[in-house]
């Protein structure tokens, strides 16, 4: 490929879309950092953002308003009224926190920049663990690909491609930790409590998630995984 590998990764400050931008910084040339304000009650986790993509050196981190979501009510994460869960994710529905076409929205305004910068990669850190949320699933993640591709200048302009870039697709999130723990990701930079709270509140689902990862990521790395 001609020119400088680029990608714009979209991060949130929590421990998966951290770790994709380590990995991204591995993989590519130039790495772009895009961060949205939604009205999410956790909010603070724009400011671990912005931290972790100054330490990341990122190329350029953008950081977008999105105003409709405060008029959708009944996520946890957006509706004040609506008390996040503590415990873990429920088995077979799309939990209360899910936040309707979030990354239909995410990824649609990231490869708007994408587009406008020439980046043909765009960095998601969706996961394995996540499949209770339907806008993480694989064929989500494929079906938008297929949608930014049909409506992409640079694709109609260059005939390249733009991909989705999930290399976190099948992994646990314990894979995730013992990855980023390999490259040497700031975890105690990062964010990921649902609840907004500093220091986090350690039982809402995904404070137990990310514990949990964690004490068995370093468990594994002790061990010699
Ligand atoms: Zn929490």
């Amino acid at each position: 490929m001609e020119g400088k590998k680029k990608i714009i990764v979209l991060l949130s400050g929590g421990m998966d879309s951290s770790t994709l931008l380590w990995l991204a910084k591995k993989e590519f040339d130039e790495v772009y950092a895009i961060s949205f304000d939604y009205g999410q009650r956790h909010k603070v986790e724009l400011k671990y953002a912005k931290e972790i993509a100054q330490l990341a050196g990122v190329k350029k981190h953008f950081i977008v308003q999105i105003p409709h979501y405060r008029e959708i009510k009944g996520s946890a994460l957006i509706d004040e009224t609506v008390e996040v869960p503590s415990g873990e994710y429920p088995e077979n529905e799309p939990p209360i926190t899910t936040v309707p076409m979030r990354n239909l929205t995410f990824l649609s305004i990231a490869s708007a920049f994408a587009d406008a910068y020439e980046i043909p990669y765009i960095g998601i850190g969706v996961h394995a663990l996540d499949v209770p949320y339907p806008d993480c699933r694989p064929e989500f993640i494929a079906a938008a690909e297929a949608a930014i591709n049909a409506g992409s200048v640079y694709v109609a302009k260059t005939k390249n491609r733009m991909h989705i870039y999930a290399p976190f697709l099948g992994m646990s999130k314990t894979d995730i930790a013992l990855l980023g723990l390999k490259l040497g990701v700031p975890y105690e930079k990062t964010y990921s409590c649902y609840k907004g709270t500093e220091p986090p509140c350690g039982e809402c689902p995904t404070c137990i998630q990310r514990e949990e990862a964690l004490r068995e990521a370093k468990k594994l790395l002790k061990e010699g995984g």
